[in-house]
């Protein structure tokens, strides 16, 4: 197939690639033009596991183009994937896909199926439609279209393996046509897993939202109970895997932590806030998971203060992690930004270290900050500081030489926004050890 993916950022970029992989022609389109210029010597703008080889390996079926009608010449399918971020008031901002749209009917030169890929708002395939048919009738243009609903649900980190061997398709289309091309599409990727499920527009659309709003509130509900725990003296690390064993409730997604980050889970809750509020119904459910999760973004720094007190001047700590999950180089709403923003605001210093955030941390997030300092490597970035702090759980991170931590330390402390390590050797070795959901006491 003859496949345009506008967009090339985390979405855009892999599905472009996967589609590629499996024998497909791609256009990959962005108005960036550095990032298209990049692409088109090699260089990948996003760090995602095994990206950078399989577009090398894809390059002959794939092109990097800034300009639309170019890739719509040949193309007959039209993913839209670009960003709908937040807008003042927490709704998608459809700015984006809608000019693409408009893009569309103005480039497009035979029957159309555009693809909405960029999560949006139930209702927003009518406005792709019209803001479509708007252009081909200024252009007197009497050429048809389709408009298909079939939200991402890749996760930063493991991308390309998601998307190669997607969990399941979600399609939402109102015409026959539309629902078998997808079907096609779609079906050598469902060779040895997953499912593809067809539906219609406004269920697909809302799909998404459904599942990143039901994970983020697994997240708020186990940090909710973790602060509890605190509280009442109880370990949550042990009410996880009491709770996980009942196959009702289950393991995945209940870990305790210092709260979501990334583009998606904290806008697409407040994205679905807004729908429902915009509809007359109040979302209590998500605004509540909303508040604990920022609440919990300080659930660290509130551990800090309660052990060194209200000023941090003159302290120094170590911070393991930048990005906002592993395997990303992706801050967008990332703990690591309340939590250093906090300490610093306090009066301490920080020296930072994350494997791949951060130029992304220096040149977009900490501009302005010069109370942190960054390392190459993670032992480095402990040498004179007061405390370790875990805030994202690279597989680096996982089993450190804790009896060179100590060493590097000024004293042996830790502050684990993960809960990595096992407790009782950490005391035993002399570290003090701070986690979330277990309280000082303990
Ligand atoms: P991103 O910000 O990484 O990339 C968006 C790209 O679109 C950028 O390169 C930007 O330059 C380009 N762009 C913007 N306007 C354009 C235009 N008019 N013409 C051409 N290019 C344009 O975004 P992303 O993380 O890939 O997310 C895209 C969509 O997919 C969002 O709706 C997001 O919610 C959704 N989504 C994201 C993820 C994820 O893990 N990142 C997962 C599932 C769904």
């Amino acid at each position: 197939m003859k496949i345009a993916v506008v967009g090339t950022g985390y979405v855009g970029l892999v599905s472009g690639t996967c589609f590629a992989e499996m024998g497909n022609d791609v256009w990959c389109v962005d108005k960036d033009e550095e990032k298209i210029a990049g692409l088109q010597n090699g260089v990948i703008p996003i760090f995602e596991p095994g990206l950078k080889e399989l577009v090398q390996k894809n390059s002959d079926r794939l092109r990097f183009v800034t300009d639309i009608s170019e890739a719509l010449q040949e193309a007959n399918i039209c993913f839209i994937a670009v960003g709908t971020p937040p807008g003042e008031d927490g709704s998608a901002d459809l700015s984006a896909v809608l000019a693409v749209a408009s893009s569309i009917g103005k480039a497009m030169v035979r029957h159309m199926f555009v693809v909405d890929k960029s999560t949006v708002p139930v209702g927003t395939s009518r406005k792709v439609r019209q803001a479509i048919q708007h252009e081909l009738n200024l252009r007197g243009s009497n050429l048809t279209f389709d408009v298909i609903s079939n939200p991402e649900f890749l996760k930063e980190g493991t991308a390309v393996h998601d998307c190669l061997l997607p969990d399941r398709i979600i399609v939402g289309t109102d015409t026959d046509k539309a629902a078998r091309l997808m079907s096609d599409l779609y079906k050598p990727f469902l060779r040895s897993t997953g499912r593809l499920l067809q539906m219609d527009i406004a269920s697909a659309e809302m799909t998404k939202y459904a599942a990143n709003c039901m994970l983020a509130t697994k997240i708020s509900f186990i940090n909710e109970i973790a602060n509890i725990c605190e509280l009442v003296g109880a370990d949550v690390n042990k009410v996880r895997m009491g709770i996980g064993s009942d196959p009702r409730i289950g393991y995945s997604f209940i870990f305790p932590g210092c709260g979501y980050g990334g583009s998606c889970f904290p806008k697409d809750v407040q994205a679905l806030i807004r729908t429902s509020g915009g509809l007359g119904y109040d979302a209590r459910i998500l605004q509540a998971v909303e508040a604990v999760n920022e609440s919990q973004k300080l659930a660290l720094p509130r551990r800090i203060v309660a052990r060194y007190g209200e000023s941090l001047t003159g302290l120094h700590f170590t911070c393991w992690g930048l990005s906002f999950k592993p395997d990303t180089d992706d801050m967008r709403c990332a703990a690591s930004l309340v939590i250093i923003d906090e300490l610093t605001k306090r009066g301490a210093k920080v020296h930072a270290y994350d494997p791949q955030a951060e130029k992304v941390a220096r040149t977009i997030y900490f501009r302005d900050n010069e109370s942190i300092e960054y390392f190459d490597g993670k032992y480095d970035a402990l040498k004179g500081c007061d405390a370790l702090i875990l805030i994202t759980e690279w597989k680096e991170f996982r089993s450190p030489d804790f009896e060179r931590i100590k060493e590097c330390l000024r004293e042996p402390v830790i502050f684990d926004g993960r809960n990595q390590y096992e407790a009782e050797s950490l005391q035993e070795m002399g570290f003090e050890y701070h986690q979330i959901g277990v309280g000082d006491n303990f």
